[in-house]
């Protein structure tokens, strides 16, 4: 086929190994998988959202209302914003993937950091705009690195804010002087996938923000502390402007009826999300005190998952996948010795440190 050397340089996005597929190339019994290589809520789907998608199953026939007023209605007053600052999004990578094709063309960049979510480099090489990655400091974003990266013909720069596979997370203080100094001219994408897991103290006012930015975009999602990351549905906050703009290149039912539904539910779970929350902060303390205990070093982290370095990572991925353990290589982040580990139940954390013991002294 004939078609732009910038898609055929696009390296494909790796998720994590579905636990069907490493049950039929091992022979295991599916049950006795544990995944944690995803983000997932091993909580599963909250019970509001899963009531809200039964009740409308009889709806399947019709198409989705694409202008998602009930959730965006939901979204409005819990954030207190407009519904003509949301937009809606297959998932919050859709989001990210509407801001590039809204801003970005082949002859415009966007800055991103190194060791920052795969998405931000794939959305940008999409289009064929010029991606520039920002060297990063401790594994996190180093904010004055990416304001010397941004050039005259960038359009977008992506934060993600706790960071994706590593975990950092930047101070409220220290983003507000960013975004001081950022041209308005050029879009600020702060993807918050994680922000419902962080402490009140952590948290920053970035929703507040819009009053004062009109370049920026805060962008969420239903995948990790509401448990729906099956149904895909994320959304973006932003000034109507913004809004309109990347409204403009969305698919006009982008969000399919059953995500709408549990979405709008799943956002009044204050239960469901405060359980997610706890049994986070459990499975962290837990997973650092077989980390220590192991004599591993990890990167702190404010999301639900980890980077731990094992040395040879590749070698020790398999390892723990021979015993139904699955985690997430982290290689294609430039992290050749780290492994991301998703944070599970009690159980499914002491079954993957029993096996990471197991594989790195046999
Ligand atoms: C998981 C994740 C997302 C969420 O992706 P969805 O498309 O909403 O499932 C977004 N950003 C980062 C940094 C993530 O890790």
């Amino acid at each position: 086929m004939i078609t732009p050397d910038h898609i055929r340089a696009i390296a494909p996005y790796q998720p994590g190994k579905p636990i069907s597929e490493l049950a039929r190339e091992m022979g295991l019994d599916e049950r006795d998988i544990v995944k944690l290589a995803s983000n997932e809520n091993p909580l599963g789907v909250s019970p509001k959202a899963r009531a809200a998608i039964a009740g409308c199953l009889d709806e399947l026939a019709l198409y989705p209302d694409g202008n998602g007023f009930e959730l965006k209605s939901a979204i409005a007053r819990k954030y207190d914003v407009g519904l003509d600052q949301i937009v809606l999004g297959n998932g919050s990578n859709d989001v990210l993937e509407l801001a590039a094709r809204a801003l970005l063309t082949p002859a415009s960049s966007a800055v991103y950091a190194q060791h920052a979510f795969a998405v931000y480099p794939l959305v940008t090489q999409a289009i064929g705009a010029t991606g520039i990655e920002a060297k990063a400091k401790n594994y996190g974003h180093d904010l004055g690195a990416m304001l010397a990266a941004i050039r005259p013909d960038t359009r977008i720069v992506f934060i993600a804010n706790p960071n994706n596979p590593t975990g950092t997370l930047l101070g409220a203080e220290e983003l507000h002087g960013f975004l001081g100094k950022v041209s308005p001219e050029v879009l600020v994408v702060l993807d918050e996938a994680y922000v419902e897991f962080l402490p009140e103290d952590k948290l920053t006012p970035s929703v507040a923000w819009l009053q004062e930015f009109p370049n920026l975009l805060v962008s969420r999602t239903f995948s990790k502390a509401y448990g729906l990351a099956g149904l895909r549905v994320g959304f973006a906050l932003a000034r109507p402007e913004v809004a309109d703009l990347l409204n403009r290149v969305r698919q006009p039912f982008n969000v399919n009826s059953l995500a709408l539904k549990a979405a709008a539910a799943a956002l009044d779970d204050h239960a469901f999300l405060a359980e997610s929350k706890r049994m986070n902060d459990a499975g962290m303390a837990q997973f650092i005190a077989g980390f220590q205990h192991l004599g591993l070093d990890y990167i702190p982290s404010w999301g639900n998952f980890l980077a731990v370095k094992v040395g040879e990572a590749g070698k020790v991925f398999q390892g723990l996948l021979k015993k139904g353990v699955i985690v997430r290589p982290v290689v294609n982040y430039g992290m050749p010795e780290y492994l991301r580990i998703s944070i599970g139940l009690p159980e499914q954390n002491a079954r993957c440190l029993a096996a990471l013991q197991e594989v790195l002294n046999p």
